[in-house]
């Protein structure tokens, strides 16, 4: 699987410049919520899950969170939080694994979530088998899906201010016999074995400044010329990936009374309002001493509503 993002990336991107708190990227976090967007959109579309696919790294380090969410339509979103000084160059581990506490977690949130079910995640370190930390956000997520998944995967990725890209290999279950070779014959598990290691080697092959550069035909071809390929239709116009965000004002005023009133009535008297700002998006959410009277409103008394998380 391939892809290949632009106008989406360059949303996420121009929305974070736009703000006058945080201003734009650093450049290594720049490449990296790149690089975690594409992973994301692509593990997303592998799998197909009907709710959102939500990627997250969180650190000991500068960079304190990284996370980006995927719909089961490709609608997608990501931000990043700072707390301190990101210097040119930093890597992974100096950003998010200073002390060895870097994590990253995948969740997966069913679109109907029954009442009292919890959303599907698994977490990993950022480390390797043998407590090394790992560099690349590729490594990660491979060791990821081999730990969590028992999913052998291969995964290039690279972003830019331009582009956000990457290619997944990923070997499939098969059919009817569990993960991997299942209870194939010692023959059979060989050769599946063989034709997964030589597509991997192929794909790892791909230059960052190729990913990022050259069309999504070029790329099969110059990894895959000498193999048989089976091209499936390519994700455009509407089915695309695109940039959109879930906050809203309802939203944000549950995230209000999970405070609690004391809290918000605390807020309210220091500040004469609650200001909350989307990450994500930008977008501003202003509740005046009237507007917090409604969410402490005793219940029975306010609108119903079916949106049940943040
Ligand atoms: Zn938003």
């Amino acid at each position: 699987m391939i892809v290949r993002l632009t106008d989406a990336w360059q949303e996420v991107l121009r929305r974070r410049a736009a703000n006058s708190t945080s201003g734009p990227y650093p450049l290594p976090v720049q490449e990296l919520l790149g690089e975690m967007t594409a992973a994301g959109v692509l593990m997303q579309a592998n799998i197909k899950f009907n709710g959102s696919l939500i990627l997250q790294i969180f650190g000991d380090g500068p960079l304190k969170l990284a996370v980006v969410e995927v719909q089961s339509d490709l609608s997608l979103r990501s931000t990043a939080t700072i707390r301190g000084e990101v210097a040119p160059g930093s890597t992974l581990p100096s950003m998010l694994n200073l002390h060895g506490q870097g994590r990253c977690a995948i969740t997966l949130d069913p679109k109907d979530r029954l009442p009292g079910q919890q959303p599907y995640q698994g977490v990993v370190p950022l480390t390797d088998a043998q407590e090394k930390p790992l560099h690349q956000l590729s490594d990660v997520l491979q060791h990821y899906m081999l730990q969590s998944e028992q999913l052998q995967t291969t995964l290039v990725l690279a972003a830019d201010d331009q582009v956000a890209a990457g290619l997944l290999i990923q070997r499939l279950p098969l059919q009817g016999a569990g993960n991997l070779e299942g209870h194939a014959d010692a023959q059979t598990k060989e050769a599946l074995h063989e034709h997964y290691h030589r597509i991997a080697t192929l794909a790892s092959s791909l230059k960052r400044e190729e990913l990022l550069t050259l069309d999504v035909e070029t790329i099969l071809r110059r990894l895959f010329w000498e193999e048989k390929l089976q091209r499936f239709e390519a994700a455009v116009g509407e089915s695309a990936p695109r940039f959109a965000c879930t906050c809203s004002r309802a939203r944000v005023s549950r995230m209000i009374e999970g405070l609690g009133e004391a809290e918000a009535h605390d807020i309210l008297a220091e500040q004469g309002a609650i200001s909350v700002d989307c990450e994500f998006c930008g977008a501003q959410y202003r509740f005046d001493a009237v507007d917090a009277a409604q969410i402490f409103k005793p219940l029975g008394k306010q609108p119903p509503s079916s949106d049940a998380v943040q």
